[in-house]
């Protein structure tokens, strides 16, 4: 820990004190180089449990493996690094965990993954989207289609 007084790379810890049942660590520190001493807090990361409501009202465990999994499907043997889709999965799980609440539809996260794909392949967007969006009917999948195409020409001229 980098002294905040002196900016000295090493701190020296001179007490650490447990608390919480050990889910917290305060730690008094002293810096060699000017002598302040500070304190500083090790917390155990708290990530609340997150359950996912499937149409039928069962739950699962929010799991962020499956959502790689459901990106990798929709992105089968196109161009796509799993790089790519870790990223989105973070995005998706910073977005579900930042709406606050412990139930999630899964229709939610499936707009949330549409919605990245859209910005990623978007061959793989109209795969996602064809099962997840579950078009009623071929006029409403058309009109999506239609406003990939639409996007596509705004992109070549813009
Ligand atoms: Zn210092």
């Amino acid at each position: 820990m980098k002294c905040p007084i002196c900016g000295a790379a090493e701190t020296r810890v001179i007490e650490t004190r447990s608390s919480d049942e050990g889910r917290v660590n305060r730690r008094r520190r002293e810096c060699p180089e000017c002598s302040a001493r500070f304190t500083t807090y090790e917390r155990l990361e708290e990530k609340g449990y997150l359950w996912v409501v499937k149409k039928d009202g069962r739950r699962e465990a929010f799991d962020r493996a499956k959502i790689i999994r459901g990106l990798q499907h929709a992105c089968e043997k196109l161009p796509v690094a799993l790089e790519t889709l870790e990223e989105a999965a973070d995005r998706i799980e910073e977005r579900v965990r930042s709406t606050g609440q412990g139930e999630i539809p899964t229709a939610m996260i499936g707009e949330m993954a549409a919605e990245e794909l859209r910005g990623i392949n978007k061959v793989a967007y109209v795969r996602f989207a064809s099962v997840y969006k579950e078009f009623t009917d071929i006029s409403s999948f058309t009109h999506e289609i239609a406003r990939l195409l639409d996007d596509k020409e705004a992109h070549r001229n813009g």
